[in-house]
């Protein structure tokens, strides 16, 4: 296979072609496309369409078929990049000779004079797309791989012997190695895009197309997709190479040039004319073929370059330039107005989504009505969007706008009537209603607290950004964030690991006993005691029971411990429509379990459990247990009760340092408390 080429073999392919009729034509155009369709469900969209054993039959077929004729369609999976070609079943890692560093990145321009200093360097593009290592011996192509990690990378030769600017042959019959970058024209990206059938994921831009099409595992597909392979450094060249100065890294471009390869546009710069140089090549940027994400300036004296060394990250004779903020256009969908616990209503941009520094936004916070209204956001709006310092997406300025900002009169939360107020020239829209939710924040942050459903990792400041977002309106909307993931790990201080996180903790939350989730509600006067006594009454099923107690309006003042007041105010709940639909909305989100064992409940006395009924108190510090709420919930699930203070009420002070001088011990000695260890409490417990 290494004296034949790829080349050799598509060429002799396609000379040789006989006469087909217009069956076999027909049936060979049939099976090509089958069987394309299928590798690409099955390598690219992972989706099997067809059995192995199916699309060998059919492959076997059309190879006979092109055998009998002597035709190969030039989309014809058998179109091999190897001798007998199949789809590779996977990409092989091959690992880089030289490492491919990426480089350290600047986007202060005049910062680019200082750090070439008395040197020349080479100025060219940043292309955007997927770099590829060449591999030439005795004048052919022997590998191309990707850039991978920059030490390792994908073997991916079957589908790169396929894109324009990698040159059959070459004069040179050295090893030479070369670095390019694998980009999709603007407009082919739009082509390849619309022609891709309506059940296939479009990509999101040329970068994400030309990545795609570098690593596929069928160079059939590759071959129908026009891919430019740009070089921009030659890695290494045997001696005898016709370079007019081999030192020079702008001389290496020049003879790659000459040797066929296709090579990004380059110019050679110093500190005076640098910035200048890279002032025109902006004027160049909307009228790009191809997309750029910035510049790149190399020293040009390589072997001085090579002697500066690396920082460890990146390597010192190389710097990118990136534009000073990248930025997308796209149109308005509508403006959001979201709450915050003020009661202040904070314009929100929802556009088109866009891909922005690498991920995709669709939302920007517009501050307040002034500035909406100077940008005039109306549904179908044409907006230029950015990110500020590469995180934050905002709109930098509005084009081609379809009318003025509408502000609404009703606050979108709650309905009730909205203000705007004036400060120093700055209007801002507040909605009017004192009860209002959104100004609620307390409301959901004891919800999700330790000792309600218990959402780990979910802080008051973070409920606040969703509820000002629109994200959380009522309890049942924490558990549907996923509709606004993208929106979330765009966030300030967030990602996606932190997003993966917050749900995996909110997933957690859904399993919950039933005290807790009274204790979430917030009803005034139930707070996670009460609602744990008020669970224990109700026993078995406690959340059904207490659903069908409240619609037969059972007078809860008569359950131990709870009074008329608290009786009117969890009728006040119940009879507020808001809240109690939020509740029975909430229940189908939840896996609600009764608090202590039934049977325990049902016994009715200590029975033989020397917990049960009995009155702890706990000080110190623990050993058994991590810590002193894992013990009380051990407590009070076997129907104990833990007190902070120690009074004639208490049955045993736990306290490992049972001769401490502590108060509470002092305090059980006076009383005749028997003080005892958490050994002596575990004892206890597994005696019974
Ligand atoms: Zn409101």
């Amino acid at each position: 296979m290494e004296e034949r080429t790829v080349f050799d073999w598509i060429e002799e392919e396609n000379k040789g072609a006989g006469q087909a009729g217009e069956k076999e034509f027909g049936r060979m155009k049939e099976l090509v496309k089958t069987l394309n369709e299928a590798a690409f469900a099955y390598y690219v969209d992972d989706r099997e369409i067809m059995s192995n054993f199916e699309y060998d039959r059919l492959y076997d077929e059309l190879a006979a078929l092109e055998k009998s004729t002597g035709v190969t369609l030039p989309d014809s999976p058998t179109k091999s990049a190897g001798a007998g070609y199949r789809p590779v079943s996977k990409l092989v890692k091959s690992e880089h000779e030289f490492p491919a560093l990426s480089l350290d990145k600047t986007k202060d321009r005049q910062a680019l004079a200082g750090w070439l200093g008395g040197m020349e360097g080479v100025l060219s593009w940043k292309l955007d797309g997927l770099t590829v290592v060449l591999t030439y011996r005795n004048g052919t192509l022997l590998k191309a791989v990707t850039r991978g990690n920059g030490f390792v990378g994908e073997d991916v030769t079957h589908n790169v012997v396929h894109f324009a600017g990698v040159p059959r042959r070459i004069g040179f019959g050295g090893k030479l190695i070369v670095r390019g970058e694998a980009v999709m024209k603007y407009a082919d990206f739009e082509k390849v895009n619309k022609e891709l059938p309506e059940t296939e994921a479009k990509y999101k831009n040329p970068r994400n197309l030309a990545s795609a099409t570098v690593r596929l595992l069928d160079p059939g597909i590759a071959l129908t997709r026009p891919v430019t392979l740009c070089a921009f450094d030659l890695v290494y060249a045997d001696q005898g190479a016709d370079i007019s100065d081999p030192n020079s890294k702008f001389s290496q471009l020049e003879w790659l040039k000459k040797q066929g390869f296709t090579v990004v546009e380059h110019t050679l710069v110093t500190s005076l004319t640098v910035e200048y140089e890279v002032g025109r090549y902006e004027e160049e940027l909307p009228g790009n073929e191809f997309p750029t994400d910035g510049l790149v300036l190399i020293i040009d004296d390589e072997k001085y370059g090579k002697s500066l060394g690396s920082t460890g990250k990146f390597p010192r004779n190389g710097i990118a330039f990136k534009w000073q903020d990248e930025t997308a256009e796209t149109r308005i969908r509508e403006v959001e107005w979201s709450a915050s616990r003020t009661g202040l209503l904070n314009p929100v941009a929802v556009f088109e989504p866009v891909e922005i520094e690498g991920t995709t936004v669709s939302r920007a916070s517009v501050h307040n009505v002034s500035i909406a209204r100077s940008l005039k956001l109306a549904p179908g709006s044409g907006v230029r969007v950015y990110k500020a310092n590469l995180i934050i997406p905002q709109i930098a300025e509005t084009f081609d706008p379809k009318g003025e900002t509408f502000v609404p009169s009703k606050c979108p939360v709650c309905g009730g009537p909205t203000v705007i107020r004036e400060n120093e020239g700055i209007e801002t829209l507040y909605c009017d209603d004192p009860g209002c939710p959104a100004k609620h924040v307390g409301r959901f942050s004891y919800f999700v607290s330790r000792d309600a459903v218990n959402v780990n990792g979910l802080s008051e400041a973070t409920l606040e950004a969703f509820i000002d977002a629109g994200f959380v309106r009522r309890f049942p909307d924490l558990y549907h964030l996923d509709r606004y993931k993208e929106a979330i790990v765009g966030m300030e201080g967030f990602g996606e690991r932190s997003y993966d996180n917050l749900i995996a903790s909110v997933e957690q939350s859904r399993s919950v006993k039933f005290s807790a989730l009274l204790n979430a509600l917030g009803i005034p006067g139930i707070g996670k005691d009460m609602a744990k006594q008020l669970s224990r009454f109700l026993g078995e099923n406690a959340c059904e029971r207490f659903r069908e107690l409240l619609k037969e309006r059972y007078d809860f003042s008569t359950v131990d411990g709870i009074g008329a007041v608290i009786n009117d105010n969890i009728y006040a709940w119940a009879d507020d429509p808001e809240r109690f639909g939020e509740f029975e909305a909430l229940l189908p989100e939840l896996d609600v379990s009764d608090d202590a064992p039934a049977a325990r409940v049902e016994a009715g006395s200590e029975g033989n459990d020397p917990v049960y009924g009995r009155t702890f108190v706990i000080t110190g510090s623990l050993v058994n247990f991590t810590n002193r709420d894992q013990m009380i919930a051990f407590i009070e699930e076997r129907g104990g009760r833990v007190s902070g203070s120690v009074s004639s009420k208490t049955d045993y002070l736990i306290n490992n340092d049972v001769n401490s001088g502590s108060g509470k011990n002092k305090k059980a000695k006076e009383l005749g408390v028997p003080v005892i260890s958490e050994a002596e409490f575990m004892a206890m417990c597994k005696g019974n």
